[in-house]
Order: C-alpha cells, then structure tokens, then sequence
C-alpha cells in the first residue's frame, strides 16, 4: 500500500504536532518549545521538547525525536500507514492511496463475489429456514440489506461452483471462504445465514456464519488473510461511518448480531470485535474516530472477563478526552435479548447509567479486604501494575492517587522500584549529555548553522572532512540541503540512519539557535577546527600508544586511515604506514 509522498507532506502541513502531543500529554510552554514528560522512557522530568516551528519532537534523555507521524506510531504503537489514517482523520482528509497498493493486503474481489451470491440465496427459494430465523430475531428486509446479510446453502461446492473455474487456487485459497482438502476446495459457510464482515474503506473482507440447524460450531469466522485481521478489524464500524461522519460515541459489544439487533431498534453506532477479547489495535482504532465509547458485554462470566481484558488494553492509550463507560447486563443478557425485551428508552437508560472506566476500576480494588493490612496490600500489588500501564501523566496521577487512599499506603512510592532499572538507566544518559564532548557539540553546532541558513551546505568549508567515512552522514544532509534548501527538519530526519545523528540533529533542531549569517559561518569555521584537531588528537594519543606497544588491532586500524585519508602524505606518514604494515600480525 502506498501514500504518495506529497500527500504526507501536506498532511504535515495541515495538523500541528502541538496538538497532537497536547492531546495525549500534557504540555508546558517555555521559551520557544513546549515540554512535557517523555512518554518513551520512564520520565521524572519533563524532558521532552515539542517544537511547534518546526513541527518535530525530541527527548533530551532517551533522544527519541520525530515529527508527528513518528510521534503517533511510537505512542499508539501503530504501523505507518495506520498512523497517517490516524493523523488524516483527526483534521479530516482522505488518505489517497495510490493504484499499487500491495496484493498482499488488497482483498481480490473474491468475497464481495460471494457476499452477492450468498444475498442473492436469501433473496431467492432456497433459504425460508434463514429467512424464519432472521424473522425471530425480528430483523427486517431493509436492515438485512443494509448489513448484506446472505445465506450459504448447505451444500460443499455452492460458492465454488458459482465463482466458476477461472478464479486461480491462489485467490481461492487467499479468500478464507474455502478449506483444502487433497487440493480439492470446499466451500467453508454451509448452511449458515452470512454477516459480511467490511473494512474501513468499506471493502468486503471476511465474513461470519451463524449455523441454522443443529451443529457446530454456531459461529464460524472467516480465518485470518492476508486482508483480515481479526484483531484489527471491528464489525459494523464502516456501517456507522456511513450515517455519521463525525461520531458522536461507539457501542462496543461482542458479537453481530448484537450490532445488528441494537441497529434494527434504531441504535446505530455499534460495533463488534469478531471473536476476540478488546485489543488495543481494537481500542486505538475506536478512538481514531470518537472520544466517547461504551463497552457494553453480557451479565455472565465470560463478560466479566472480557470487559477487564479492555480495562488492560485500555489504560496504556487513555487520554484525558476520551470517555469511557461500561454497560453490564443482567446474568443471561446480551444487548441483543435486552433491547428485544426491553425497548430503546430502557436501553439508553442502560447507557446514561452505565459506570466509568475509572470507577469500574476501583470497584475492582474495592473487591478485596480493605478492612485489614494484607487485604489492602493484595490490593496495591493487584492495582499498581496496572496503573503502571498509564502512559498519560495526568490520568496516571489521578489513579494513583486514588489507589493510594484505597490502600493506604502511597502507591506512587511504590512504583518507583519496579521502574528503578528504566531510571538508573536514563540517569545514565542525562550525566552522558551534560558533559557532551566536545566533538558532538562541534557536530551539533554545525547542525544549528544548516538549520539557521541552509546556503552554507554550498560553502567548500567541510571539504577536509570529505574523506573520513565518520563523517559521511554530514555529506548526507549537506547533499539534503544543497537539493531542496528548504526541506523540513523531519524529512532531514527521517533520511539518516544512525540514531545517534539523528539525536544529535534533533538536539539542533530543538535548541533552535538564533544566528546571524555571518556568526552562522564563523561557528562552522570553529566547529570545523575542533573537528579536525580532534581527528589530530586521536592521531598522536594512537602513536603514542603504537610507541609503547598498546595498540590494540583495531586502534592500529583506525590510525591506518587517519594517515591515509589526509590530502597530502608527508615522508613521516610513509613511515608510519611502513611500520604499521609490517608489523601487522
Ligand atoms: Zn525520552
């Protein structure tokens, strides 16, 4: 799948990075750039800096930097192409893909085919047990339309025999619809009545079967292909981004016909995970399109567990605007049975009155003895690492806090030692940058000067260095630079590949140095003196080395190619590759 390249560039344009990080953390502004907690490593301070000029992010201690995109990818865990939909939708556009999208994830065709045959079934004769069965759970003509319910005739060649004998094995194998027995293929939905299952786009991807007769299993889902992913994909969400472009909430239930009996009783933004418990994928794309979400699951065990496992996946992308509610149902309901017996006005009664993700939780907490020492300690270890899973400071302290005077006892001490080993590691890197040699500040320097005025890539100034293989990442950007003299910081960025420039780089960046055109080229100059002396330095502390015979073979190497690489070799260098030479063992 691609995106062609100008479109990102002006979805960059079009969203700020300001508010993308604000949403999920939140920021303080000092002096040009924003700062908050870095949520990329276990952060006491605020050590993230977001740069609203240049649209871009960068973390002084873990030195994670990027531009928006990256911003979202590493926060919501999401693949590229998921967090351009992401950034895309939160200002409104359309990611254009472009006509070679990937085989791989396009689905071929083959299922819409299907979805069409296995309507136009129970449309025809042969389908009055699915159209009683449809009849009892009172859904109508037009909401099977508009779900395009079908029935797949008990039969092990029907589809088969439909879509004819052109279709490749490949596609045939690739759709899910089939099984393969001795190279033979069998239709996988018989006797079952058939619920399409859609992509975003609106795409047929897979399918679900619910069996008519007595058999098993009573549900059958589409396997996974290579463009479904159970996981991923949530039943009736393209549905409801038909009636409403901007959605106001989403009804996370668990099954279709679910979604299909609340829609037919004139509830229509339900959705369905497919046989799975909430994931985050799950989570982080219910979000993408509203910021408030019931999950409401069945009265009975199963539902108990299956509403925790979305507590868990939750609370590591909870933000501050995003509302989440459980609905519970009495021991034997499901939303389908509750609104069939009970009627719309009692159903949105259920919602109104459904509990908050957060008093959800401390019900949780509140479950063991906290009458009494240990029960109050189960308590804490139960709910600390949950509330360690919190990536949003504010939500997290609020948690905390509330844990601790359940408890009694100060939770957020708490979390301290199981985090100690991420802390002492980042300490690490803090003394690390605070006494930055001298070179990385000179590499720096040069950085800011690019930043400040892009021209000076064109000045013969960093001609010395062009030889050393350390320093090809400069000629990297200076190349950048001399093409497309304005070219954003990010897209600078994102073209090398040592993560350790690309620190250096966001540092730059980020520390947004005001210079004069002419100071910008003295530090150059300065920058470029340091550089080469240091390269100087190395050379004599090796000789040195060589002299009492602690040169190890790698150092031996390395000021092989400090002589070698100087533009003009003195009688001196000759006798020192020479001796370096010949008695190499
Ligand atoms: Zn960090």
């Amino acid at each position: 799948m691609s995106i062609p390249s100008s479109f990102i560039d002006q979805l960059l344009d079009q969203t700020d990075i300001v508010d993308i990080v604000g949403r999920r953390i939140p920021l303080n502004k000092k002096g040009s750039n924003y700062w908050c907690q870095c949520p990329f490593h276990d952060d006491s301070n605020p050590s993230m800096a977001v740069n609203q000029e240049k649209q871009f992010f960068y973390c002084f201690v873990c030195q994670e930097s990027g531009n928006a995109i990256h911003f979202l990818r590493q926060y919501e865990n999401l693949e590229f192409v998921d967090a351009i939909e992401t950034l895309a939708s939160s200002v409104g556009m359309t990611v254009p893909y472009e006509n070679n999208r990937s085989e791989k994830s396009k689905p071929s065709g083959l299922v819409e085919k299907a979805v069409k045959f296995y309507q136009a079934n129970l449309n025809g004769t042969t389908a009055p047990k699915a159209v009683q069965y449809l009849k009892d759970r009172k859904i109508t003509g037009a909401t099977a339309k508009k779900f395009n319910i079908g029935y797949a005739q008990d039969k092990w060649d029907g589809l088969l025999n439909h879509l004819g004998a052109e279709t490749s094995s490949i596609e045939l194998d690739e759709s899910g619809l089939f099984s393969r027995k001795d190279d033979r293929f069998y239709d996988r939905f018989r006797g079952r009545v058939i619920f399409p299952i859609r992509n975003i786009k609106g795409d047929f991807i897979a399918m679900g079967g619910r069996i008519i007769d007595e058999g098993e299993p009573k549900y059958l889902n589409s396997p996974e292909t290579p463009f479904f992913n159970k996981s991923n994909e949530l039943f009736g969400l393209y549905e409801v981004k038909e009636l409403e472009k901007n959605i106001a909430s989403l009804i996370v239930v668990e099954g279709y016909m679910d979604v299909i009996g609340l829609y037919e009783h004139g509830i229509k933004n339900a959705v369905a995970t497919l046989g799975t418990a909430v994931t985050p994928n799950h989570v982080s794309k219910i979000m993408r399109y509203t910021n408030k979400i019931f999950f409401a699951f069945d009265g009975d065990l199963a539902g108990g567990k299956a509403a925790w496992k979305a507590v868990e996946n939750t609370f590591p992308i909870i933000r501050e605007d995003i509302n989440i509610h459980f609905v519970f149902f009495e021991q034997g309901h499901d939303p389908d049975s509750y609104i069939n017996e009970n009627g719309l006005e009692a159903f949105k009664k259920l919602l109104d009155e459904s509990i908050s993700l957060s008093s959800y939780f401390l019900s949780k907490v509140k479950e063991f003895n906290l009458e009494t020492l240990e029960g109050r300690a189960q308590a804490a270890s139960f709910a600390i690492p949950i509330v360690n899973k919190i990536n949003n400071s504010v939500i997290k302290e609020i948690y905390s806090t509330e844990v601790s005077k359940l408890c009694g006892m100060d939770v957020k001490t708490m979390d301290v030692s199981s985090s100690r080993a991420l802390r002492q590691e980042s300490d690490h890197v803090m003394r690390s940058t605070s006494n930055t040699p001298v070179r990385v500040k000179a590499v720096i320097s040069i950085f800011s000067a690019l930043l400040a005025f892009p021209a000076i890539a064109e000045e013969p100034l960093f001609d010395e260095l062009k030889n050393n293989p350390k320093f090809d990442f400069l000629f990297v950007i200076l190349d950048l630079y001399k093409q497309k003299p304005d070219i954003k910081p990010s897209r600078v960025i994102e073209s090398l590949e040592s993560d350790q420039i690309k620190g250096y780089f966001s540092e730059a960046v980020v520390a947004g140095l005001e210079l004069s055109e002419k100071n910008a080229l003295k530090l150059v100059n300065d920058c470029m003196d340091i550089l080469l002396k240091n390269q100087k330095d190395r050379e004599q502390t090796l000789k040195d080395k060589y002299n009492v015979s602690s040169i190890t073979p790698a150092e031996r190497r390395d000021l092989q190619q400090i002589i070698l690489k100087k533009q003009e070799i003195t009688d001196d260098d000759r006798n020192w590759l020479e001796k370096l030479s010949s008695k190499q063992d």
